[in-house]
């Protein structure tokens, strides 16, 4: 996958060095001598990862990542803090300024490619859950204090080497983490379940390390798991192979003890934020596109759904039908047995629904006593019999009316409108849809009626 990544550095030949190296593999190179001009480049263009030297005249790269980091407009763009060998510390400082990751001068390429490769997989998980939470409407997602990120974790190590396993426990200690060994007493998944990051040695291992990599991804109760992978350092196959099967770093042995904490920090940090990124579009999601009542998706979420599907109508010549349903004769429910009553109903409704549909179709309440299924991969003629048999089942199936044991019976109408080849829009088909739902009322209601073809 390519990016956009915009170089930072005073020295010509430093950015130049960096430019040849991730050309070469196609990323696409923006240019900045200087900290402020790289802030006004970021005024107008957006590049996917900065590369920031920390010595520079003018403005040194701590504060031009602090800047970076205050500004909500740019504070999700990862920076990779490029340091001289002889800082040793500088790493801790550019985390403390919010750098989410660092590289060492002179810059090996496969460190360089890794930590690439690393943050544009983290980049297209956060960027994906920013803009389900903007469409929400509630934008401010990078404002999750460090402190809150840098709390101690659990990390699970699974490396079954006691003198290496010995020592990253001690360092990790140290740092107040709490550390589970996956080989004490024996192996086990378990342990993974409580985990902020696993640190997986591939170094003269009896398990296969990729084989691990690749289970957390494809578990879902582990997909946010932060996974750093202990690489040998010839071993840059096998470092990339993991980052492909979703490891989230990389850090290659003989292992500096520095450079683990520093990793170890930013994977913790990756982590909680994207957690917290996920709860608050999950909430936001639910309250903006769930009908309270019946607790069925709403209108809004079902015109975002369809527009997903004619997506792939388009893409890919898939079909769908949608089935409109209303109640019929509803106001004289409420009129009879009031308001309260009829709610009561509407909820059974909604239930009732939901219980007679396959799992791939969605039901929603539209508004007053308007529902609707979606019904992928459906031609008109199915739907058709699907919302027959739902019609006759319904009219069988008594309604409660509230605390008390009385029933009543209630029938719906439905119109159904599908895609079909010359299908553009949405918008035509949930208007045909509308339209057979008027016929089926004016021919008695208690009916279904296919839009003719
Ligand atoms: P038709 O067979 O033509 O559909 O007749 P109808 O009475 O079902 O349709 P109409 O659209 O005339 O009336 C719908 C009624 O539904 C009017 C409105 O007060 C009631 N209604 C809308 N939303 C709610 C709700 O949330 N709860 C209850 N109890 N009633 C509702
Ligand atoms: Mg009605
Ligand atoms: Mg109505």
């Amino acid at each position: 996958m390519s990016a956009r990544i915009l170089i930072v550095d005073d020295i010509a030949a430093n950015r130049q060095l960096l430019r040849y190296k991730l050309e070469a593999h196609y990323y696409d190179i923006v240019e900045a001598s200087s900290g402020p001009e790289a802030l006004d480049i970021l005024k107008t263009d957006k590049p996917d990862i900065i590369l920031l030297d920390v010595m520079m005249p003018e403005m040194d790269g701590y504060t031009v990542c602090r800047r970076i980091k205050e500004d909500p407009e740019t504070s999700y763009i990862p920076v990779v803090m490029v340091t001289a060998l002889s800082e040793r510390d500088e790493r801790v400082k550019g985390l403390e300024a919010g750098a989410e990751d660092f590289l060492t001068k002179p810059v090996n390429e496969l460190a360089l490619l890794t930590r690439i490769k690393a943050l544009i997989r983290f980049n297209t998980v956060t960027g994906e859950l920013r803009d389900r939470q903007a469409r929400g409407e509630h934008f401010g997602a990078t404002d999750i204090p460090l402190a809150q990120l840098d709390r101690p974790a659990t990390i699970v190590l699974v490396d079954a080497n006691e003198l290496s396993s010995a020592r990253i426990t001690r360092l990790l200690e140290k740092k107040s983490h709490k550390v589970i060994n996956a080989f004490a007493p024996f192996f086990s998944d378990t342990a993974f379940e409580t985990a902020d990051a696993v640190i997986l040695s591939s170094v003269k291992q009896p398990y296969d390390p990729l084989r691990l990599c690749a289970k957390f991804r494809m578990t879902p109760a582990f997909r946010s798991i932060s996974v750093l992978m202990i690489a040998h350092e010839r071993d840059s196959d096998l470092a990339f192979k993991a980052l492909d099967l979703g490891a989230t770093d990389v850090i290659f042995s003989p292992i500096d003890g520095q450079e683990l904490l520093a990793r170890i920090t930013t994977q913790i940090r990756r982590k909680r934020y994207v957690d917290t990124l996920r709860q608050r579009v999950d909430r936001g999601l639910e309250l903006a596109v769930i009908d309270p009542l019946t607790g069925l998706y709403n209108r809004r979420f079902m015109e975002r759904q369809l527009d997903t599907v004619m997506a792939s109508v388009r893409r890919d010549g898939t079909h769908f039908s949608i089935i409109m349903i209303d109640i019929d004769y509803f106001k004289s429910i409420n009129d009879t047995h009031g308001h309260e009553a009829g709610d009561v109903v509407l909820s059974q409704f909604g239930d009732w629904l939901k219980s007679q549909v396959r799992g791939v179709d969605t039901v929603y309440r539209l508004g007053g006593e308007e529902f609707s299924i979606l019904m992928p991969a459906t031609t008109a003629d199915q739907a058709f019999s699907v919302a027959d048999r739902l019609r006759r089942a319904f009219e069988k199936t008594p309604m409660k009316l509230g605390v008390d044991e009385e029933t009543i019976s209630v029938t719906f109408s439905a119109g159904i409108a599908s895609s079909n080849s010359k299908t553009i829009e949405a918008d035509t088909v949930l208007k045909d849809a509308d339209a057979a739902l008027y016929s089926a009322k004016m021919k008695g209601r208690n009916r279904v009626i296919q839009k003719a073809a």
